[in-house]
């Protein structure tokens, strides 16, 4: 038998995890931090370049403006508290993607503190005993959140002498970055994942960021230790740096845990240092010790000023705060009479809810949407791979097809059909109710009774339950005579005439 890094987890219950993420976030500005250079993706190597970016001498930064906005917003999405004054930093290391010898950063006064993420308790409680709430939520505290510059890339693969030499694109260096760093609130790898994706779920919301993990616009390192259950003191952490995505981040924690558990078992110590994840053997191995954070010798950048976002432009910002996911589901929930379950699926993404609601707010039963774009619409989309923005069907059609079955003028099953056709033809759901002729389901009730006759007919057993008191006995009945109509009829026409013969 196999055992996985979870099995190993399970098995020693005595250890309780401890994780803290840093998260970091691109933002979507149409240029860099400090400089008017492109921050444009795909762009060739080291074209978007300047005097600024590159760390030439006597070369000053100014601030973009449209940066200090974004984080700003981003931070409020995060129930942070934005300092009306944050100071940017020097954080002095060498590396080859570096030309300036250090990263324009913010360190002890960042630009907002004292933040939170909800996420769906999973049964623990964390790491500073935060125990969950009365809504079944637990809040993971985010200490803070700052802004940064990135630094350039070194690429060492794709090249005819990659063997012997490393490549340079700086054209990354001075995108503007927001750092989100969690307080060691999360005691799972699956607390983990839901924060991250919680977290970006709301950045999409507030429009700052793609979050485009693959592009590098997202990227996310874990802190994990693990303690005896019980004790205060944290035990040494390792740090895994840069997985490219959430599910690795899971088995990456799953993985370092299960090690450390192992070391600690086996009578080892832990070592403070940075891990690499190998998502093909999902194993983390050592890269380098760990630098000590005085290591960086931050101090003031000299060539900026403090950083004010008074009260003023704070509430300018403000007002671009759109209602974010979790106050959008119970305000859906509460609208549309939509479970919670439905306002899940209906949320994500944004351009989805906003959908979902215009067609919410035209149709008669806003229930019978959220039914009919999950069941009906969400399928045949991820079927043909197309994105809501592009389906055949609007959601006006949406709701113009659901006042229709809530009507009875068609049944389930022909607006199964009608919306084949829709994809079939690539055309909206009216224009495809009009090309059909307007179909009706049947409410010819001699037709009816004729069918309803032959199935009574046909299900003596049935027919004696029924009499002998089993009244549950006409859901098979009706189910019968939907099946012997081939889904024409009306189901509530039957209910009546079927009602009306057994009595
Ligand atoms: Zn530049």
């Amino acid at each position: 038998m196999v055992t996985t890094p979870a099995d190993s987890i399970a098995a020693h219950a005595t250890y309780e995890p401890v994780i803290g993420l840093e998260v970091h976030v691109q933002l979507l500005t149409a240029t860099k931090i400090f400089c008017s250079c492109s921050t444009r993706f795909g762009a060739p190597p080291n074209s978007n370049v300047c005097p600024v970016c590159l760390g030439m001498p006597g070369a000053l930064p100014v601030l973009n403006k449209k940066v200090v906005e974004f984080a700003t917003l981003a931070a409020m999405a995060l129930q942070c508290r934005i300092n009306e004054t944050s100071i940017f930093a020097r954080k002095n290391y060498f590396y080859p993607d570096l030309p300036k010898g250090y990263q324009i950063s913010q360190y002890d006064k960042p630009l907002a503190e004292h933040g939170f993420i909800e996420i769906p308790a999973q049964g623990g409680v964390g790491a500073k005993g935060s125990a969950v709430g009365v809504n079944g939520k637990k809040k993971i505290g985010i200490t803070r959140v700052h802004l940064e510059e990135d630094a350039g890339k070194s690429l060492h693969e794709g090249f005819p002498d990659a063997a012997e030499k490393t490549a340079i694109d700086l054209n990354r260096t001075g995108v503007p970055l927001i750092e989100i760093v969690s307080e060691p609130d999360l005691a799972s790898p699956d607390e983990a994942y839901e924060y991250l994706t919680r977290l970006k779920e709301i950045i999409l919301y507030t429009g700052v960021s793609d979050c485009n993990m693959e592009e590098g616009s997202l990227r996310c390192d874990a802190n994990v230790s693990v303690r005896p259950r019980g004790q205060k003191e944290f035990g040494t952490k390792a740090e895994i740096k840069n997985v490219n995505s959430f599910r690795f981040i899971r088995e990456a924690l799953e993985y370092e845990i299960a090690r450390q558990i192992d070391v600690l078992e086996s009578g080892g110590k832990i070592t403070q240092e940075t891990r690499l994840y190998n998502s093909n053997e999902g194993k983390t191995y050592s890269m380098r010790s760990k630098e000590q954070a005085h290591d960086y010798r931050y101090f003031p950048e000299p060539d900026l000023l403090p950083l004010v976002v008074d009260e003023k432009w704070k509430a300018e910002i403000a007002r671009a705060l759109p209602e974010l996911p979790e106050a959008r589901r119970a305000r859906m929930v509460k609208d549309y009479g939509i479970t919670e379950y439905d306002a899940h699926v209906l949320t994500s993404p944004k351009s989805l809810a906003d959908q979902f609601e215009e067609a919410a707010k035209a149709a008669k039963n806003p229930k019978r949407v959220a039914n009919l774009v999950q069941s009906e619409l969400m399928g045949r989309l991820k079927a043909k791979s197309i994105a809501i923005e592009q389906s055949p069907i609007s959601m006006k059609g949406v709701a113009a097809s659901a006042d229709l079955v809530e009507s009875g003028t068609i049944s389930g099953k022909m607006l199964k059909d009608l919306y084949d056709l829709a994809f079939e033809r690539a055309k909206d759901f009216p224009t495809i109710y009009e090309e059909e002729g307007r179909p009706q389901q049947s409410t010819d009730t001699s037709a009816l009774d004729k069918i309803i006759n032959e199935v009574l007919a046909a299900n003596p057993k049935q027919l004696e339950q029924y009499r002998a008191g089993k009244t549950t006995m006409l859901g098979f009945f009706v189910g019968q005579v939907m099946k012997a109509s081939k889904g024409q009829a009306s189901p509530q026409i039957v209910n009546e005439l079927l009602a009306k013969k057994l009595t």
